[in-house]
């Protein structure tokens, strides 16, 4: 077998409307091509043997062990490697279940479409199954050692690509309220919402935390001096800069018991607390001076460690932390209890997971020592012995859930602190022996305030009830009924996505909005170009949809992004298909129109329920997509008695139509006449009727999503098909005595839709300056020649600098020769330089014709052209 290629997707795809996450693996079974499992001797037992839980693999006949009774039978490698590759991650702790493996038309060579949790073991996962496979076919079995080795690397790929548990609960949060989210890749940011209403977080920190609130808290002195002042009872205590201060520290708390600890630390680093002697006082003092240069003497208050969370003004959870311990059992060593209790799965190394592993260190071994311990003691049963001073859960610390228990007093004195500190995430640490209780009456203190807290011991405490506390960042973030995304309008279709995606920018810009677009000429944001290129890929749309500037995207999406890695965004609020037609057949394993109109169908299915798929009712490819979609539907059509036109309208649906020289909205019984299609510059005067389709469509999404008809018409009037607004697409322009008409028209569809304007230029000759390019099947050039044939009086046939493979003057002979079969009688000419033939062309116009140049490269025509002098024709009358 032979891997030809691994694709991966990441969102609504020709495969799954739903499942965004899948690899596609092109595989090449080779020698295996002709034989099913059945006839592999060996391989059902060497596979169950390798994968007996291959049993749970229900498939097509839907019960357990479906699978293998397929395997037994007979079934092809690719399916069996889907299957595999599913379940590898399956036992690597990354449940999938959607797999699909299709024959492409070259036989032997098949899609394998594996769903994945993890892109990269998605991949890895795809190739193992391969490896898998083959060793089971010639061998009989996998090696045992090669299949652990695969699920380690599995599970790495899974780790490393992890959000932090904070990050992680925040995010799942988002997903249940409907909330698109995106990893920014720097910084670990992750971006919520689209647009204007995007909120970014940094873990626990927001795009509202205060960085004067962030710089106080990680203050410790400033913080306890602010709160001092504000009666907030604080560790008393002061700052020390040199050994010679300690001792008249120690004697102004009233002597011992003191905690030493460093003025600017975190994670308990640098810190003993409830020292009793001058020796380990000093100690101490040695000890933070390595991580501060000030260090604070404190007096030592009994009890235990308490975080209380406070979001958005609010105390959402309260945790009581128990620094890492063991409990004896009357027979098992320190040691030992250690290994034991890090044995529980929960435990992970550093921040991974819920718990932290115990590691001994020098605390540990002061804390034995103290007792006269060491690792090999036995303790007693029942005898808790603390390993750690502090409660760190990531010093192996546990945490007990206290929402409930808080004292009022205590929750109002919480609100208060982090308003004075000015944070909207916040975690106080409160040191008390009852939270049950005031903080008066227990003697208890805040000893710190976070910013940036820690979720993990709220959402999975070691003991009580899990809070969900990312609900109330989320909430504060968008609090309830407040928009998270921009709408977006996707378009699609073989030709007019770039005019149609315009001119729905172009309309709604009439609203006062920032729009933020994307087209095969480049990324747009309001009035300015952001980016060049052939932008319809997943990339520019994220660009559009993290840009905080925009309040609409409009994004026009290509058969080519679409089957490289599925659509940029979960879902639409409007899609748009324009027409179906055969062009690019034959790539991407997309070889008949009716997979072209399943790959274009993405876009209307991708609509969400309560939008809209806007489809083209004079197409029955496009129309038959309302059956597939789950939004409301809308149609457009050049003729308003279209049968499907009306029986929409009549159950009170909503379409646009070309009536009575009108462009016009049907809402139900109603007709809202938009303008008049003379008066609409883009349709040249009304002659060009694939424009005013494309004007339907583009007037239809916007009406759709609310743009009132007066902007949408004020859009129509104003949008011009000018070199500026849509290079390249039916620009016209008087040269004097004729004129020259420039025209990006590059499949048959277009051709056919470009001669419906062409054939209404009576003045005089038409000449057409045609090429196709290198990457189509013959047959479209012969299809692109006769039409040509059918379209003009005189034809110069050129070819693109860029021959895509061919050799030179290959596509030229094909067009020339189909010319010459349609209609003999047509004067053609080969002239392979674009250049040459263009002037050509243009050298050799008589007067009142029209020479119609269909470039490869737009520019260099319209700098021909300009040379010329002409006077640009916009607005055409009829
Ligand atoms: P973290 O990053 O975990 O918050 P830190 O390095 O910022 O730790 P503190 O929060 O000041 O340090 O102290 C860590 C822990 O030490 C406290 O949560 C508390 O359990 C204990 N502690 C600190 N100061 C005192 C004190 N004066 N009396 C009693 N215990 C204290
Ligand atoms: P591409 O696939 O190259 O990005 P596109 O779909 O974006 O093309 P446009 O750039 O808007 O399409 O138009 C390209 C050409 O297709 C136009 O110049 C015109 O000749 C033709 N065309 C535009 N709209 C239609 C239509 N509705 N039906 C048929 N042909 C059209
Ligand atoms: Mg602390
Ligand atoms: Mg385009």
């Amino acid at each position: 077998m032979k891997i030809l290629k691994i694709q991966t997707l990441r969102g609504p795809n020709y495969w799954s409307i739903r499942r965004h996450k899948l690899v596609i693996m092109r595989l090449d079974l080779e020698d295996l091509a002709e034989s099913p499992s059945s006839e592999i001797p060996g391989f059902y037992e060497g596979l169950i043997s390798t994968l007996p839980s291959l049993v749970e693999h229900f498939c097509s006949p839907g019960c357990r062990g479906g699978f293998l009774s397929r395997v037994l039978e007979g079934t092809m490698m690719g399916h069996i490697i889907e299957h595999v590759a599913l379940e590898l991650q399956e036992l690597a702790g990354m449940p999938v279940g959607f797999g699909r493996t299709r024959e492409t038309a070259t036989p032997g060579t098949y899609q394998v479409v594996i769903e994945y949790e993890n892109e990269q073991a998605g991949r890895y996962a795809a190739r193992a199954a391969v490896r898998l496979c083959e060793s089971v076919i010639a061998t009989g079995t996998y090696p045992a050692d090669e299949l652990q080795q695969d699920l380690k690397d599995l599970r790495e790929f899974a780790a490393d690509a992890a959000l932090g548990p904070s990050t992680e609960t925040l995010v799942k949060e988002a997903e249940a309220r409907g909330i698109p989210w995106m990893e920014l890749g720097v910084r670990a940011m992750i971006q919520l919402g689209y647009g204007v209403h995007q909120k970014k977080l940094q873990a626990t920190l927001s795009d509202r935390t205060s960085v004067l609130g962030v710089e106080l808290a990680s203050d410790k002195e400033g913080t306890k001096q602010i709160l001092r002042s504000a009666g907030i009872p604080v560790p008393r205590g002061t700052v020390i800069n040199y050994l010679n201060e300690l001792q008249d520290a120690i004697d102004d708390l009233g002597g011992y018991p003191i905690v030493i600890k460093p003025l600017n630390g975190n994670h308990g680093r640098g810190i003993t607390i409830n020292i009793t002697e001058w020796e380990q006082a000093e100690a101490a003092y040695d000890v933070a001076k390595e991580v501060s240069k000030a260090v604070i003497v404190e007096r030592f208050y009994e009890g235990s460690d308490h975080r209380v969370l406070v979001i958005n003004g609010k105390v959402v959870a309260v945790a009581e932390r128990i620094p890492a311990h063991v409990i004896g059992d009357g027979k098992s060593t320190i040691s030992d209890l250690i290994e034991e209790t890090n044995r529980d799965s929960r435990r992970g190394d550093g921040h991974d997971n819920v718990l932290t592993k115990i590691e001994v260190d020098r605390t540990t071994w002061q804390l034995l020592d103290q007792k006269g311990y060491n690792l090999d003691t036995v303790l007693a049963e029942h005898e808790v012995c603390y390993l750690r001073a502090t409660a760190n859960l990531s010093t192996g610390g546990i945490a007990v859930d206290r929402t409930d228990d808080i004292h009022p007093e205590t929750v109002w004195l919480a609100q208060r602190v982090v308003k004075i500190i000015g944070l909207d995430i916040a975690g106080i640490d409160i040191v008390t022996s009852d939270i049950s209780k005031t903080l008066r009456e227990m003697d208890g203190v805040i000893v710190e305030v976070n910013a940036a807290p820690g979720f993990r011991m709220h959402i999975c405490p070691s003991e009580g009830i899990p809070r969900n506390v990312a609900e109330p960042v989320v909430n504060m973030l968008f609090p309830p009924g407040s928009p998270s995304r921009v709408p977006i309008v996707a378009v699609t279709g073989t030709n007019g996505k770039t005019t149609t995606t315009r001119l729905i920018a172009h309309i709604f810009r009439q609203t006062q909005q920032v729009v933020g677009y994307t087209t095969t000429d480049g990324t747009y944001i309001g009035d300015y170009l952001v980016e060049p290129g052939d932008n319809t890929g997943p990339q520019s749309a994220q660009l559009i949809l993290q840009d905080p500037t925009v309040e609409v995207a409009i994004l026009e999406s290509a058969r080519g992004g679409i089957l490289r890695s599925g659509l940029a965004f979960s879902a639409c609020d409007v899609g748009v298909v324009l027409n179906v037609a055969a062009d690019h057949l034959g790539l991407g394993d997309i070889n008949t129109i009716d997979d072209m109109a399943r790959v274009k169908s993405v876009v209307a299915e991708a609509a969400m329920p309560n939008g809209y798929a806007v489809l083209n009712a004079d197409d029955s490819l496009v129309s038959a997509m309302a059956n597939r979609a789950s939004a409301q539907i809308a149609y457009f059509s050049m003729n308003p008695d279209n049968p499907l036109i009306r029986s929409h309208t009549q159950r009170g649906g909503l379409a646009a139509v070309y009536e009575n020289g009108y462009l016009s909205i049907l809402k139900g019984d109603w007709t809202l006449r938009i303008e008049q299609a003379v008066n609409v510059p883009l349709t040249l005067g009304g002659r060009a009727p694939f424009m005013i389709a494309n004007a339907l469509a583009a007037s239809l999404a916007a009406f759709a999503q609310g743009v009132r008809i007066e902007d949408i018409r004020a859009a129509l009037v104003t949008f011009q098909a000018s070199t500026e607004q849509t290079p390249g697409r039916m620009n016209l322009f008087n040269l004097g005595t004729f004129h020259a008409l420039i025209d990006y028209a590059h499949n048959p569809h277009s051709y056919e839709a470009l001669g419906g304007f062409v054939k209404n230029w009576t003045t005089g000759e038409r000449i057409g300056v045609i090429g196709g390019p290198g990457d189509r099947r013959d047959e479209d050039f012969v299809s692109l020649g006769t039409l040509s044939a059918q379209i003009f009086d005189r034809i110069i046939v050129k070819e693109d600098d860029d021959t895509r493979g061919r050799d030179r003057g290959e596509v030229a002979k094909w067009i020339h020769q189909s010319i010459e079969q349609t209609r003999p009688d047509v004067h053609c000419e080969m002239i392979f330089d674009e250049t040459t033939a263009i002037q050509a062309a243009l050298d050799s116009a008589t007067p009142g014709s029209l020479v119609v140049i269909l470039p490869e490269s737009v520019n260099r025509a319209i700098q021909l052209i300009e040379a010329r002098n002409p006077v640009q024709v916009v607005t055409p009358t009829a």
